[in-house]
């Protein structure tokens, strides 16, 4: 039971994702007789704006979200982050049992190949930089966390897109920095992977739509893209 009587349903959406937004927008809208929590692990500075509350940061493993979906009384528990983020998923499922709530899994499936794709399926990272031939230009289009996994292609031209500046400087030896979130049409990828002079496009097969239009750019292009598969 939720702890507010007056509240019929509290669900707590495990999000960072477009879609977990958008969800969040539907059920704010869907019940205003609910109380809906986002939950975001706070990696993003300035994250965009999510109807309903938000809470920000790990909730300390399996233990902790068990504790948190008690003393919150969630009713619904909605996994609907990124695909790739595995341990929070893993937990989640592990703490709705402990807590006995409700889960349900909303994470995307993975993309699959189009007619005029031209992927080259890997199965980790190490591999997708293994992958890339001498002399390419190459977007990657990762987090920031894994940039450092390509360093020693020091023969390649990277461009970088990160929503916030980094830290501290990329390791990459031959890089381009650019600022902003993925764009949203065809056209807008189009226009960068064309200014960058870009040969290739390493990254995961994350699924959903938010970054799929640097897969249509490619396909329009016919550049191939080094897609790293979910193990
Ligand atoms: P992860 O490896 O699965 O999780 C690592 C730890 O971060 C979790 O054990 C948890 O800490 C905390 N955490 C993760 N997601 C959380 C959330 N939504 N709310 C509160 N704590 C969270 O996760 P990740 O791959 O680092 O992804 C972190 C967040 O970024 C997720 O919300 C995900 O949807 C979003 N995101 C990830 C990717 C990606 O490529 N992995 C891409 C886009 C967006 P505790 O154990 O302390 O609870």
């Amino acid at each position: 039971m939720p702890n507010n009587p007056e509240i019929t349903e509290t669900i707590l959406i495990l999000g960072g994702t477009k879609e977990a937004a958008d969800l969040a927008r539907e059920l704010v809208a869907a019940r205003p007789e609910a109380r809906i929590i986002t939950s975001l692990a706070g990696r993003t500075k300035e994250p965009a704006p999510v109807a309903g509350e938000t809470r920000i940061g790990g909730f300390g493993g399996v233990e902790g979200l068990a504790r948190y979906l008690r003393e919150t009384g969630v009713t619904r528990l909605i996994d609907a982050t990124h695909p790739f983020a595995r341990q929070i998923s893993a937990n989640a499922v592990q703490a709705a049992r402990i807590a006995g709530v409700p889960h349900e899994n909303r994470t995307r499936k993975p993309w699959a190949r189009q007619p005029g794709d031209n992927w080259v399926e890997v199965e980790t990272l190490e591999q997708a930089r293994d992958t890339i031939p001498p002399r390419a230009r190459v977007l990657l289009a990762l987090g920031s966390q894994y940039i450092g996994l390509f360093a020693s292609r020091d023969d390649v031209h990277f461009v970088v897109r990160m929503i916030d500046p980094p830290k501290t400087p990329l390791e990459l030896p031959d890089h381009a920095l650019v600022l902003g979130r993925p764009g949203d049409t065809p056209a807008a990828e189009t226009m960068l992977l064309i200014a960058h002079k870009v040969t290739h496009i390493v990254c995961r097969n994350s699924g959903g739509t938010a970054a799929y239009a640097k897969i249509e750019a490619a396909r329009e292009l016919g550049l191939p893209v080094i897609m790293v598969g979910r193990s």
